[in-house]
């Protein structure tokens, strides 16, 4: 059983995913941290991405997706034997999303569904900035909820689409969103 977690920045994938990680034992797979341990440890994948990063900007679509495949190497070989992974930060485009639909149907993994944590813009910001890691700078914070709006919010359809989106109301605390993704969780996989 496998999980999506879509949403603007801020708007508390890691948060929950790392809860529910606890809970139900999901490995957790966040782009953004993978990321950024690369820029700290400055390997290629790391200096390739960081100019990207520090403008807000996404890391281009093969990097992404290459990182993304040797994660699934890792995590999936078939002595590893799980099929548990909380996907946070991706994909963030349709060229991602497509690729990740041919690696679940590669792999016969379960998607239990694609959560949408809905967070309005304003609250977002204010996240964002009180929260005050490097690219969380007022400038960065607008131009990453506009990259956000131009190349992740048209997920949304692509998955309601296919019937495995779930909304969920994101500007709550994060108990009360949490309980809500549990609730969910525990429905779809009865
Ligand atoms: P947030 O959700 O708050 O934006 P992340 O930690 O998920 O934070 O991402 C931080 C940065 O890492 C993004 O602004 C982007 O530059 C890069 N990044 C993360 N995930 C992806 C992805 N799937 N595709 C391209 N770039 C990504």
């Amino acid at each position: 059983m496998n999980l999506i977690l879509l949403g603007p920045p801020g708007s508390g994938k890691g948060t929950q995913a790392l809860k529910l990680s606890k809970q139900f034992g999901f490995k957790h797979i966040s782009i953004g941290d993978v990321l950024r341990s690369n820029v700290e440890d400055r390997t290629d994948l790391g200096l390739s991405a960081k100019k990207f990063m520090q403008n807000g900007d996404l890391v281009p679509d093969d990097v992404i997706i290459g990182m993304v495949e040797s994660s699934f190497k890792t995590y999936l070989s078939p002595e590893s034997n799980l099929t548990k992974i909380i996907f946070d930060g991706f994909p963030r485009t349709k060229s991602q999303a497509i690729s990740l639909d041919s690696k679940i149907q590669a792999f016969g993994l379960r998607l239990i569904s694609v959560v949408f944590l809905d967070v309005p813009d304003s609250v977002v910001q204010d996240r964002l900035i009180s929260r005050g890691r490097d690219d969380d700078s007022p400038e960065l914070v607008s131009n990453r909820l506009r990259v956000y709006k131009d190349l992740t919010e048209p997920l949304l359809e692509y998955y309601k689409t296919k019937g495995i989106l779930t909304k969920i109301d994101g500007d709550r605390s994060p108990d009360i969103v949490f309980s809500n993704l549990v609730d969910m969780i525990e429905l779809k996989v009865k």
